[in-house]
């Protein structure tokens, strides 16, 4: 039994109606409830609920300060390579997409960690397009096995893979894992993803489950919003959800709140979820949810972020940069240009895609950032909130 024949018999679209279709009262009697179910949920983010939403956020505020205090956990990505086999529209590293591409060598890996490590950062999420050859397994094993000694906390956001090939990777020292589904709806994940091993949604479904039985105590989800209609794939999540806190219950779980940026690729999101729902959508996740992580990313713009933190954001991340070598300019030599998957000669000097020299790295990044902040500014900001800002996430020691 996986989560993939529970989904497969969910009353999505009922529920989605029932969202819908729900009245100021039926909102309020889901948002008095101690236990909320799925259906509470639909209510939560319903039309209607926005009318509530003052009310929402003092619960959820009240809710995240009783459960995780008032602290806020910082994390940074440290892409490792955008390499990918996949064509997915709305991802500027998609395989068909022109774009100077870079695997980073151990010592640039180490590098750019290590100029993370002195910006304060302790927790690490290793992020790679999904390619056989240049993100084999054995890369990934010795990357985490390097940083293991000065890092806490590594996480990965990486190709799925099966149960056996996640072992070694905990065993060098990985922690977490994160994988976005990037939408529940099957026939819009049929159109997005075109080419590539990520056409198998199940596949996909099933990662968080795999991750779990191989070791991983940290698992992280979401969908892209801006592909399907947002209610339907926030039910989807939180049904997803729901399943892993009863089935992989050992695990602590995060939920993202990932909207679509600009990239490579030039897509536009099929959907739309505005700021406020938004805002709605992450009280209702920590109301249905008291206990899970919920996750802020620098694809929102400072404004939007530093508003939604008191409402029951856990995690950020900060002074992001979404390409291989971002953080000090590792890898900037071998670069190359790829199209429709395979290496090609880089473009002459006069090329937009050709290396800019006074730009520290010329690999192109997965989505345009909206946050800039350096994390020392976004750590300085939460303290002047009342929060204190928390670089260390976890120590595998506490859990032995
Ligand atoms: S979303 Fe992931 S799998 Fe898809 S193109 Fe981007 S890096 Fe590759």
């Amino acid at each position: 039994m996986s989560f993939i024949s529970e989904f497969n018999t969910l009353p999505l679209d009922a529920l989605v109606k029932r969202s819908l279709s729900t009245t100021v009262d039926g909102a309020r009697e889901s948002l008095a409830r101690e236990k909320r179910s799925l259906t509470d949920f639909a209510q939560l983010i319903s039309p209607a609920a926005g009318e509530l939403l003052e009310h929402m956020g003092r619960r959820a505020q009240t809710l995240t300060q009783q459960r995780f205090g008032k602290v806020i956990r910082l994390f940074a990505p440290l892409y490792l390579s955008n390499e990918c086999i996949n064509n997915c529209s709305y991802c500027g590293f998609s395989r068909d997409n022109p774009i100077l591409r870079v695997t980073l060598s151990l010592d640039e890996m180490k590098r750019e960690a290590d100029a993370l490590r002195a910006q304060g950062f302790r927790n690490l999420l290793l992020v790679a397009g999904e390619h056989p050859k240049f993100v084999a397994n054995d890369y990934l094993r010795d990357c985490i096995a390097r940083l293991h000694p000065e890092w806490p906390s590594i996480s990965l956001e990486v190709g799925p893979m099966e149960t056996a090939e996640y072992r070694p990777l905990v065993a060098a020292g990985a922690d977490g894992l994160v994988v976005y589904q990037e939408t529940y709806d099957r026939k819009v994940y049929a159109d997005m993803h075109t080419a590539g091993p990520k056409r198998n949604f199940d596949w996909r479904l099933e990662t968080p489950e795999r991750a779990y039985a191989a070791g991983f105590r940290r698992l992280g989800i979401s969908p892209l919003y801006g592909l399907a209609d947002w209610r339907f794939e926030a039910l989807s999540v939180a049904a997803h959800a729901d399943y892993l806190l009863r089935n992989c219950w050992k695990a602590a779980l995060t939920i993202s709140t990932v909207r679509i940026r600009p990239c490579a690729g030039e897509f536009e999101p099929l959907t739309h979820i505005s700021d406020r729902e938004l805002v709605q959508l992450v009280c209702a996740l920590r109301l249905m949810f008291p206990d899970v992580g919920l996750v802020l990313s620098t694809r929102e713009l400072p404004k939007l972020r530093d508003g939604l933190i008191p409402l029951g954001i856990t995690m950020i991340s900060a002074g992001s940069h979404t390409e291989p070598g971002g953080y000090t300019g590792a890898g900037k030599e071998n670069l190359h240009q790829t199209v429709r998957g395979k290496i090609v000669e880089l473009a002459s000097g006069s090329s937009e895609w050709a290396p800019q020299p006074d730009r520290a790295t010329n690999a192109t990044g997965q989505f345009n950032i909206a946050d800039e902040r350096p994390a020392a500014e976004v750590a300085k900001l939460l303290q002047r909130l009342g929060y204190e800002p928390v670089w260390k996430d976890w120590d595998a020691a506490l859990t032995k």
